[in-house]
């Protein structure tokens, strides 16, 4: 059975960014089955959704975070940036178990739902637990197990099986990657064997993602470079995770997005909740637009087009993921986020694609569809209960 997004306005994120003020949109099969005029789609059968009240965007990509760790909630505020070079020590963390762990990410994978997050790019160690919890969800996730010099033997043997049962397909909703920690926590040797796996896997949809060559690697935050390396930087090819409160509030350092937006592909993340602490990827894209607008020192740097392209099509970009989610286009999949017009934020609507980048909020999210399942309807989950969420991760404290 299809399902119809009747008389939406629709923020296609095409290549021309086209903005259909009144449309159809058939969702069949995961897929987006056709797009066409206001009320013209629909077929016996179909089950139709009304969108006269509503603006319906590509759901939004998070290029980096570790949904794990959602219980560091609140634990480490306003610390100075030894205390994040010293290990990433949140208090409290030793105490947390595997299964902790699990209960932190089906509240995280809600919570990203809930905020119109339907694809996350999640790393961290204990990805044989993490991976089936966001498999479970119904969240497209990219996962990687992070890998680092201290217990690389057994890193590789999580690797190797996330390769094995997700693979790395970008049609597939879950998939795997090699995700190698940082710098100054992995040897020269141990990332050569990153790139020597990835090469034996034959997955360049993997280096892609998460590889070492230049044009193939996703960089998360890249805020430490100098003046020329940014001006360098663009022509490695390589992707950007921009995490702009991450970076912000721990390092207060951010990097000078309007050198290199439109010159490489540049996706937004939020990190992990003890630096960031919120989980609204929208937030991300208003802090990039306007502390990237103090950087450039000039107001008329990141436009709204090029923040709502962030939010999307480049996050699937970065990770590889374009030819499959990202903008509403025929064929694609059904990642798609229905936001709530009649909510004041988003009124009144002279420009849909500013008010989701600067007056936005997540309560405006009434539905929420990855690869065509209705995830959120209503503004409420619909494979788990959000108080229940929320009083399984108050008992983890
Ligand atoms: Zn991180």
């Amino acid at each position: 059975m299809a399902i119809i997004l009747q008389n939406a306005a629709i923020l296609t994120v095409d290549a021309a960014n086209r903005y259909l003020p009144a449309a159809d949109l058939r969702i069949e099969d995961a897929k987006i089955a056709g797009i066409g005029a206001a009320r013209s789609l629909a077929q016996p059968g179909d089950e139709i959704i009304d969108c006269s009240e509503a603006l319906v965007a590509p759901g939004f990509v998070n290029t980096h975070t570790h949904a794990a760790t959602a219980h560091f909630r609140g634990r480490a505020e306003d610390m100075p940036r030894e205390f994040w070079e010293q290990g990433y020590l949140v208090p409290g963390q030793e105490k947390f178990t595997p299964e902790d762990q699990v209960i932190s990410v089906k509240a995280a994978a809600g919570e990203f739902l809930l905020n119109g997050v339907t694809c996350i790019a999640d790393r961290l160690k204990g990805m044989e637990r993490i991976g089936p919890a966001l498999e479970e969800s119904g969240i497209r996730a990219v996962l990687g197990e992070t890998i680092s010099d201290a217990r690389a033997p057994a890193d590789w043997r999580v690797t190797e099986m996330l390769l094995e049962r997700f693979g790395t397909k970008p049609s597939s909703r879950i998939t795997a990657g090699i995700a190698p920690h940082a710098l100054d926590t992995c040897s020269d040797e141990l990332l050569k064997q990153c790139r020597r796996i990835a090469g034996h896997k034959g997955a360049l949809e993997c280096l892609e993602r998460t590889g070492l060559a230049s044009p193939l690697l996703v960089a998360a935050h890249a805020i430490y470079l100098s003046d020329d390396e940014f001006d360098a930087l663009p022509e490695t090819g390589l992707n950007i995770a921009h995490c702009p409160a991450s970076n912000l509030k721990i390092e207060a350092r951010t990097l000078p997005l309007h050198k290199l937006i439109g010159k490489m592909p540049i996706g937004l993340g939020t990190d992990w909740t003890a630096s960031n602490n919120s989980m609204d990827l929208a937030l991300e894209a208003r802090l990039a637009a306007l502390i990237g607008k103090m950087v450039a020192d000039d107001p008329t740097k990141l436009g709204v087009t090029e923040m709502i392209r962030m939010l999307t099509i480049d996050g699937a970009r970065a990770l590889g993921l374009d030819s499959e989610i990202g903008s509403i286009e025929a064929g694609k999949r059904a990642d798609l986020v229905v936001i709530d017009k009649a909510r004041l934020e988003m009124t009144p609507d002279f420009d849909a694609a500013a008010n989701l980048i600067y007056a936005f909020n997540p309560r405006c999210v009434r539905d929420v569809f990855v690869d065509g399942a209705r995830l959120v309807a209503n503004g409420k989950l619909t494979r788990a209960d959000e108080a229940e969420l929320a009083r399984a991760q108050r008992r983890l404290v």
